[in-house]
Formats: structure tokens, C-alpha cells, sequence
């Protein structure tokens, strides 16, 4: 285990865990209809931290209202584009005075290492509202030289609108819980959308610390709205014929699920869902390099990440190389806290989280795997799991088949390119991959071939707010950032004037 040298909390972060939490609804926290509470952990301690209530189907209904009031009366939709634009860049000024205090909320409930949170759960998150804050101003469509040939001698001309879709519902996981709430936040209201937001159960409070910071921001009363819970919740949201536009993240099952009833009342939807994401390292790979690539592309936040590399294939002439240095590295991690800067491995996000990857590496065990790291349990309070290096790990094995969403990374060597891209295209997942080479002619005819939303070279996992992210297979339907996002949020309007 690390020092234990933690981070002080800031007051305001205990001022905030504290406070009784309800929901939060037409601009303030209120209490929730459901009386039923869930306990929110401290994944390093497993000690309950606070409550937040377990909304229920009638607290859906009124945080549905109060969006949908706010879209009608038009106080976020209404502004001028450019107070839009306005309004968000504000909100980022007023996360970046808050970047502290969110990064040790979120690394308190949420169990990441307060680095990560520091860099990628705000900063990256700043970056990402700042670039989607521009498109407020940006939105256009299309003007049209139609032929209607009728009736002889009319003229017309066409044109295009992005209109908002309305009111969004944004169903959140709990591996970057605020990150991924402004994922959807923040796009739907650069197109003038109200928002209702879910955060998952277990990461309930920094999504609602940034709807009370939206308020300081400008973000008028009902367009921004949060209500807390879990399955329940969500599958009020999702069937709720009030929502125009669901987007979700998290699991395949789930968000099955979430299509199924988003159909029925055509409310729109995108699901950016699981993987089981390869790397592919040819022949000429630099072992080092390709080593602390993958390391940092499978082991950030635990393996919790919905693109992190699970599968590894490497050309048999490296493959040793590769997997002493994984197996090295992994074993020498620090595991501690999050709130400990100095440690490598942090704890999973929940006990429930922590048995069902435990479960996959039973099973590992159970098929005669091999493994070089890991999968030996630790004796120490908080859900902690050794990062796991695992060898010669068959095509069939449930460890490469299924996704584990922890610290493990399962390897398998191969002899040529064409049977690495059919062992990399062997998932029925298909997020994102990474190619490792400098052979150019590979890489491009590699590319192409890969079945997934996001191919990465010589890196794995790097995302900018302009690059469409979303799942082939099934990975999701959709595509965050970039136009897309924006796209998600909008309808088309066809207007055609005769003259
Ligand atoms: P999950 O599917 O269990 O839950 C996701 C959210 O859906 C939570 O807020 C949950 O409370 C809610 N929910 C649960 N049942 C619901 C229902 N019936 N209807 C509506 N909502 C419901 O996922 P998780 O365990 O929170 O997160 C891990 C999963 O998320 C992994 O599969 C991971 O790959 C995926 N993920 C994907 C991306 C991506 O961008 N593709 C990003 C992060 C995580």
C-alpha cells in the first residue's frame, strides 16, 4: 500500500458531503417524494459518506415538468445564441474557481486517484465545455435549390433549421460521473435544450454540486435539473413520454433497455455503451513505449473506463518482451487511496463493483489461465483490486470475451497482421482499438479494417472534444463531441416558401 501522505480535503468538499441532499429541481434543492434513501461510500474506506434520496417515478415527473416548463417558457432556448455562448463560458470560469474542490469531490465519492480527477475529471471537463460553449454560436443549416415542378410556373426556395429536441434526460455511469454528465450537459444546452440529469447511485455528488454552480454561472431556473437514483429512476426517465432526447451512458444490458422504452414514445436516443477494446502491436513496436501506452490505456481509473485496452495481441517476436514488461510494471503499482497523489491503484468504485470483477478473475483462474499479475485479493479496507497481467489467453476465454471494466489486461501473441485484425475484430463490442507501429503502409490498411468508433495509433484512450466518439457493434448508437454532439440535440425543420 502507498504512504497514505493524502490530500486534506478542502471545507468546502466537507461542507458539501455535510449538507442533507435532495434533488435538484427549477433551480434549488428540494426534498424528494420518494422517502427512500441511498447510502453514498467512500470506496477507499467503504465508510458511508452521506445520503441522497432514491428518487422515485413522481420525482421524475416533477423534474421532467420543471425542464419542460423552462423549454416552454423559453428562458435558456429563447436567448440569443451568442448570450448562450456567453452564459456556458461562464460556467466554465466558475467549475475552474471550483477545480479543487470538484476534483476531490469526485476522487472522495468516486475512488480515482486525485491526479486523474485533477487532469481529466476538470481540466479535460473545462476544456470540454469551453470548446462546446463556441458551438452555441455555431449551429446552421442548409439552404436548398429545390424542383418542385409543380404547379407550372411556381418558384420555391428551401431551407433548414436546427431546432432544439427539447427536453434532454442525461443517464450517467459512475466511472467519470461529472465528466460524462457534461458530456451531455453542456451540448444540449449550447442547442437550447433543458436537461434533466441521472447520476448513478453510487456517484451521486458532483453532479449535484454542478447544478447548484450552474445557477452561480447564469443558467436560469428548470434547464438544468438533477435527480438522484438508480434503476428505478432511470427507467422512469427512459419511458417518460415528457423527455424528447435520452442520452446514455453505461452498460450493453442496460442501455438495451433504455432503447427499448425510448421507442416507445419516439423519444430519440444515443447510447454510448460498453467494450472490450484491443491493442494491436505489430512487429516493429518499440517495447517500451507500446509497454507504458497500453499500461496507461488499460490501468487509468482501474481499468474503469469505457475505452480502456482489455485485449492485447503483440507479434509473437515481441510478445515475451511485452508481457515481462507489463507483468513488472503491474507488479511494482502502489495501491492506495485516491486522495494519495503517490498512489498508482486506486479502489474500484463499489463492493458490489469489486465482486463482480473478482468474479471474472475467479472464472480466469477456474479456465487454468496463467497470470503474471494480480488476481490475489488484498487485505486492506476499501475495494481494492491488484491490477492483473494474464497470459496466452484463448480466443474463447470469458476474460477476453467478456468486459471486466477493472485493472486487467489479457495478452495472446500472433503471427501476422490478418490474424490479429481477426482476433481484434473477434468482440461483439466495438468501441475503440489501438494499432502500435511506425509501419505506415500497416497502420493505414489496418485501420480501415478495424471494427470499432475510435482507432488510435501509437496511443490508447486520448479524446478531444472535437473527435466523434461512439461504439460499432454493440458498443452504442450515436456519436458524442464534435458536431455530433450537437447534432443529437437538435431536429431538422425543412421550411419551403413558394414565391
Ligand atoms: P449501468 O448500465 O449499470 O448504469 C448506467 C446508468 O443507467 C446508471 O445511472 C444507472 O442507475 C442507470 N440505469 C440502471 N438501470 C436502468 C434502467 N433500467 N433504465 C434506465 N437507466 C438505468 O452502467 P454502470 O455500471 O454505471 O457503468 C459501467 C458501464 O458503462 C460499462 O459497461 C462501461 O463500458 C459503460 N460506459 C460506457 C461509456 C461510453 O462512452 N461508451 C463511458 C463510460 C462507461
Amino acid at each position: 500500500m502507498s504512504s497514505d501522505a493524502k490530500v486534506a480535503l478542502c471545507e468546502a468538499v466537507r461542507a458539501f458531503v455535510g449538507r442533507e441532499h435532495g434533488l435538484f429541481v427549477d433551480g434549488a434543492i428540494c426534498l424528494a417524494h420518494s422517502p427512500r434513501r441511498s447510502n453514498v461510500f467512500d470506496p477507499a474506506t467503504g465508510n458511508v459518506l452521506t445520503t441522497v434520496p432514491d428518487a422515485d417515478p413522481a420525482d421524475v415527473d416533477k423534474a421532467v415538468a420543471s425542464a419542460r416548463a423552462a423549454f416552454e417558457a423559453r428562458v435558456w432556448r429563447g436567448l440569443r445564441p451568442a448570450a448562450r455562448e456567453r452564459i456556458l463560458l461562464r460556467f466554465a470560469d466558475v467549475l475552474e474557481a471550483h477545480a479543487e474542490e470538484l476534483a476531490q469531490l469526485e476522487t472522495l465519492n468516486q475512488g480515482k486517484s486525485i491526479n486523474v480527477a485533477r487532469a481529466i475529471d476538470v481540466a479535460a471537463t473545462l476544456e470540454y465545455v469551453r470548446y462546446m460553449a463556441g458551438w452555441a454560436t455555431k449551429i446552421v443549416g442548409e439552404t436548398l435549390d429545390v424542383s418542385i415542378p409543380f404547379p407550372p410556373g411556381a418558384r420555391y426556395t428551401a431551407f433548414t433549421r436546427q431546432e432544439p429536441v427539447g427536453v434532454v434526460a442525461g443517464i450517467v455511469p459512475w466511472n467519470f460521473p461529472m465528466m460524462i454528465a457534461v458530456w451531455k450537459l453542456v451540448p444540449a444546452l449550447a442547442a437550447g435544450c433543458s436537461v434533466v440529469i441521472k447520476p448513478s447511485p453510487e456517484t451521486p455528488l458532483t453532479a449535484l454540486r454542478l447544478a447548484e454552480l450552474a445557477i452561480d454561472a447564469g443558467i436560469g431556473p428548470g434547464v438544468f435539473n438533477v435527480v438522484t437514483g438508480g434503476a428505478e429512476c432511470g427507467a422512469a426517465l427512459a419511458a417518460h413520454p415528457g423527455v424528447n432526447k435520452i442520452s446514455f451512458t453505461g452498460s450493453t444490458p442496460t442501455g438495451k433497455r433504455v432503447g427499448t422504452a425510448a421507442v416507445q414514445n419516439m423519444t430519440r436516443f444515443s447510447l454510448e455503451l460498453g467494450g472490450k477494446n484491443p491493442a494491436v502491436m505489430l512487429a516493429d513496436i518499440d517495447v517500451d513505449q507500446a509497454v507504458q501506452g497500453v499500461l496507461a490505456g488499460g490501468l487509468l481509473n482501474q481499468g474503469q473506463v469505457c475505452a480502456a485496452v482489455s485485449r492485447i495481441y503483440v507479434h509473437r517476436s515481441k510478445y515475451r518482451k511485452v508481457l515481462e514488461g507489463l507483468a513488472d510494471s503491474a507488479n511494482a503499482m502502489t495501491m492506495g487511496p485516491g486522495l494519495d497523489p503517490s498512489a498508482q491503484i486506486n479502489p474500484l468504485v463499489s463492493a458490489h463493483h469489486r465482486a463482480r470483477v473478482e468474479e471474472h478473475l475467479a472464472r480466469a483462474r477456474a479456465e487454468g489461465l496463467q497470470f503474471l499479475a494480480g488476481g490475489t485479493q488484498v487485505d486492506a479496507p476499501g475495494y481494492y483490486v491488484r491490477p492483473a497481467v494474464i497470459a496466452d489467453v484463448p480466443p474463447d476465454a470469458s476474460i477476453m470475451r467478456d468486459e471486466v471494466f477493472g485493472p486487467v489486461l489479457a495478452l495472446a501473441p500472433f503471427d501476422d497482421p490478418a490474424e490479429a485484425l481477426r482476433l481484434a475484430n473477434d468482440s461483439p463490442y466495438g468501441l475503440a482499438a489501438s494499432l502500435w507501429t511506425n509501419d505506415l503502409r500497416a497502420a493505414m490498411s489496418l485501420v480501415p479494417q478495424i471494427e470499432a468508433g475510435t482507432v488510435w495509433v501509437n496511443c490508447h484512450v486520448p479524446l478531444d472534444p472535437g473527435m466523434p466518439f461512439g461504439g460499432y457493434k454493440q458498443s452504442g448508437i450515436g456519436r458524442e463531441f464534435g458536431r455530433h454532439a450537437i447534432e443529437g440535440f437538435t431536429e431538422t425543420k425543412s421550411v419551403c416558401i413558394a414565391y
